[in-house]
């Protein structure tokens, strides 16, 4: 799990986007709801760059499934 410094996460927005909204941290990722980027987070470092981005569909968990049995 990446860690970061919450007075960086504040000032972090998404470059992606004309009006800068926040990013949201979810876990190695920073999430940009607006545009449904994900930013990886690498050495607890924010990667914002659009070369790097990835889809938010990609990196959400898939929907549990039912336990296989036997
Ligand atoms: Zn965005």
């Amino acid at each position: 799990m990446a860690t970061l410094n919450p007075q960086l996460l504040a000032i972090l927005a998404c470059p992606a986007c004309d009006d800068r909204p926040p990013l949201e941290w979810c876990g190695a990722y920073l999430v940009c709801h607006q545009c449904r980027r994900a930013y990886p987070i690498r050495d607890d470092i924010p990667v914002l760059l659009v070369e790097e981005v990835m889809p938010l569909e990609q990196i959400e968990p898939p929907p549990p499934s039912e336990p296989a049995q036997g």
